[in-house]
């Protein structure tokens, strides 16, 4: 995910809900900073060292849910997910890498921030 930039400021689409979503940007690599405070056993470590967020053998974020979709440790959640923005460019590329171009055809409900 770092080797993504941020969506540009007010390039959001107010349509996306991480509720209609499979939490497919938990499917992301995601390193850690060195004021990331997540519990150690989420902690995993890439090819070169690096701390990252262990991923389970399904792809997704060891740290998600995998009934509810939703992030289990969302209050401290790292500072590259917490600059993910919901229905930003790197949310829609992802979905559309995921879903294809037209979404996922489930109903939206409300929610706010990357998979709380
Ligand atoms: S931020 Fe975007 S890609 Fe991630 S769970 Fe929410 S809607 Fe899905
Ligand atoms: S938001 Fe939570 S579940 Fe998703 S990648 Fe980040 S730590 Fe993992």
């Amino acid at each position: 995910m770092t080797s993504i930039p941020a969506a540009p400021a007010g390039d959001i689409d107010p349509a996306i809900r991480c509720s209609a979503c499979e939490a497919v940007c938990c499917r992301l690599p995601v390193l850690l900073m060195p004021e990331d405070r997540i519990p150690s056993r989420y902690v995993d470590h890439d090819e070169r060292g690096v701390e990252i967020v262990a991923k389970g053998e399904d792809g997704w974020c060891a740290a998600l849910d995998r009934n509810s979709m939703r992030c289990t440790i969302y209050e401290l959640r790292p500072w590259i997910c917490r600059g993910f923005d919901v229905g930003g460019y790197d949310c829609r590329e992802q979905r559309a890498a995921w879903y294809g171009r037209t979404g996922p055809q489930i109903p939206i409900a409300v929610s706010s921030g990357r998979r709380q």
